[in-house]
């Protein structure tokens, strides 16, 4: 989601002179008006969606997974809904156009952020209506809930004002932050023209250069953006520093992600050992046993002992290299009339990435979760094939070079708990939530296969690493062909 959404906002925020829409829409009120009825049928559909799931789980009470699957359904439509929408405002009623007319009249600049503002208001009112089916999928206030009560620890769902926020948070740090470098590039531009033509020329190395600072500081960005502290002291931190250096892994810090019990989810970010941090979701340290938060940890661990950062990184940016020579720039600049339109003139390649980032990345990215979950495995087992628990105090190997049924079960428990409490269906989560980590029911299966047959690991490895090698063959092949 971040990237289609990062990709689709760059485009609206590219365009130096919108053209004139449609000729049925006249004046630029009319463009504004139809473009705001466009975001209050999307918010509409946010509603639908939200209430057909409160109905479905409380007056006919249908299986929890196809209320889950029609929900991620509904999801997925609305996501369309909202990038479609907002699409046929730009180019079809003029929204950019509009602006420019009421706006920049007076030689004002054009605005970006009003540009942006129909997606964003549609994307946060959205969510403020989506928070109703979330809680109600969390089970807030049914039978399930009074053992929680009874317990003495009531998991109280957070607030429509939390939920917002934190959704919020997480785009600006992923999508908004790189956008405001856009902008940024953008009006330098504006105010040095004397630099515009040089870097007209040098636009793609600008955006590598922006890219990489982005990637780089990223580690920042997520803490300051996302409020993140270090993982309190006590027993667990102890247990996963030292789970780290067993494994043989640095970072700079554990930190607890405090999502106010909204997801139970982990994360890895920062190339370098220095500026590297593991973070851990409050949802997850509650609601996992020890044992299986350090084989989630393990799993983040698995990212960056396989090097699937710097994978992607060289992978993405070497992607882009030969997509955008790829595309015949000069015939499209011809069908396209982008001459007149130099700022158009990078779309097409947008498009294509769009693309190729969902069907070629995403196939790569669910083979490197897989290899992570295996290392998953790794970090809680011990060095005895036959295992069969760790009640007994197995000593669990240096480096993580042992698999064994228990570590294997563990992570398996692990993966489960996650689907359950982020409200996933096991089997058919839709596309949005599996097509980069698959589904929880195949990697399960995939994990249980192992415990069956302990050769079936080193046969995928051996595929992963050829699909890769092969990835990076055809795209040194694809810069050599293009440099020429
Ligand atoms: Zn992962
Ligand atoms: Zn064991």
């Amino acid at each position: 989601m971040p990237f289609l959404l990062m990709l689709f906002l760059t485009l609206a925020c590219l365009p130096e002179n919108w053209p004139e829409p449609w000729r049925l829409v006249g004046s630029p009120v009319t463009s504004v008006l139809l473009t705001w009825l466009g975001v209050l049928l999307e918010v509409g559909l946010a509603f639908a969606v939200s209430r057909r799931v409160q109905l479905q789980l409380h007056d006919t009470p249908a299986p929890r997974d196809q209320v889950l699957r029609n929900y991620s359904r509904g999801r997925l439509y609305h996501l369309i809904g909202l990038f479609a929408s907002y699409a046929l405002a730009l180019y079809f009623f003029g929204y950019g156009w509009a602006v420019q007319e009421l706006w920049t009249r007076h030689g004002r600049p054009l605005p970006e952020l009003l540009l942006l503002a129909p997606f964003c208001v549609a994307l946060l009112l959205s969510w403020t209506c989506f928070y109703d089916a979330e809680r109600a999928l969390s089970g807030e206030g049914r039978e399930a809930h009074d053992e929680e009560l009874a317990a003495g620890h009531p998991r109280k769902f957070w607030s429509r004002a939390a939920y917002v926020g934190f959704h919020f948070r997480q785009n600006l740090a992923l999508v908004f932050l790189p956008i405001l470098l856009l902008l940024t590039e953008k009006e330098l531009r504006r105010r040095f023209p004397a630099l515009n033509q040089q870097w007209q020329v040098q636009a793609s190395f600008v955006g590598v250069g922006i890219a990489l600072v982005v990637f780089m500081t990223m580690p920042w960005i997520l803490r300051i953006v996302l409020g993140l502290q270090p993982l309190p002291e006590g027993p667990l931190r102890d247990r996963l520093l030292t789970a780290a250096r067993r494994l043989r892994f640095r970072c700079s810090d554990i930190l607890l992600w405090n999502t106010r019990g909204g997801i139970a989810n982990a994360m890895v970010v920062g190339v370098f050992p220095f500026l590297r941090y593991v973070l851990l979701s409050d949802r997850l340290l509650e609601d996992l046993t020890p044992d299986e938060v350090e084989a989630v940890f393990g799993h983040e661990v698995g990212h960056v002992k396989h090097h699937h950062m710097l994978y992607y990184l060289v992978f993405l940016l070497a992607s882009i290299f030969v997509l955008g020579s790829l595309v015949p720039q000069n015939e499209l600049d011809e069908a396209l009339n982008l001459r007149e339109r130099r700022d158009l003139a990078v779309l097409p390649v947008v498009g294509a990435l769009g693309a190729y980032i969902f069907l070629v990345f995403g196939f790569l990215s669910r083979r490197c979760e897989r290899q992570a979950d295996i290392y998953g495995c790794r970090a809680v087992s011990c060095q005895y094939a036959g295992c069969d628990g760790h009640l007994d105090g197995h000593p669990l190997p240096d480096g993580g070079g042992c698999l064994c049924p228990t570590g294997i079960q563990t992570f398996i428990q692990a993966l489960e708990k996650v689907a359950l409490l982020n409200g996933m269906s096991r089997d058919k989560p839709g596309f949005l939530q599996s097509w980069q980590h698959s589904t929880i029911a195949r990697r399960v299966s995939f994990l249980q296969s192992l415990l069956t047959d302990p050769r079936a690991e080193r046969r995928f490895q051996r595929r992963v690493f050829l699909v890769k090698c092969a990835f990076l063959g055809v795209l040194a092949v694809g810069l050599v062909v293009c440099s020429l």
